[in-house]
């Protein structure tokens, strides 16, 4: 297991910080946000240290999804509000990360609770099919190599 101690996460995983503990297996642990945005806030986090999601193994990854996927059923069924959920990861600073250990949110929402994402003006406008073909290919291009 690879950590670092001068991390929240690693030393919550380590047993070294507290938190409210929801389920752990060899590849991610998830407990409740210290810092929630609704009731039953939770983060699911790979328990070897990633500081985002270019240093995190697919398998790692595999996992956060699965079981964020399983803590988003157990919310609805946990008595907490929940009309539908939020699966987040927010990678860099510019996307909102504060702890710079990779983790994935999973946010119980109800209608009107406030939370939510602003679009930037502009945003939504659909740009043509050939810059649309292009900026594809320059994806494409860019995901050789990725494994
Ligand atoms: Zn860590």
């Amino acid at each position: 297991m690879t950590t670092n101690p001068s991390c929240i996460f690693c030393r919550i995983i380590a047993g070294q910080a507290e938190a409210s503990l929801v389920y752990q297996d060899a590849l991610v642990c998830a407990f409740l946000d210290a810092h929630p945005v609704a009731e039953g806030h939770v983060l699911v986090v790979p328990v070897r240290h990633a500081s985002g999601l270019q240093d995190l193994d697919e398998d790692s990854a595999g996992r956060m999804m699965v079981v964020g996927r399983r803590v988003a059923a157990a919310l609805r069924r946990s008595g907490v509000p929940c009309e539908g959920i939020n699966l987040l990861l927010a990678d860099g600073a510019a996307a909102g990360q504060s702890v710079f250990h990779c983790h994935l949110h999973v946010i119980p929402r109800s209608a009107g609770d406030g939370f939510g994402f602003r679009r930037p003006l502009g945003a939504g406008r659909t740009p043509s099919r050939p810059a649309m073909d292009t900026l594809a290919g320059r994806i494409r291009d860019s995901l050789e190599g990725e494994a």
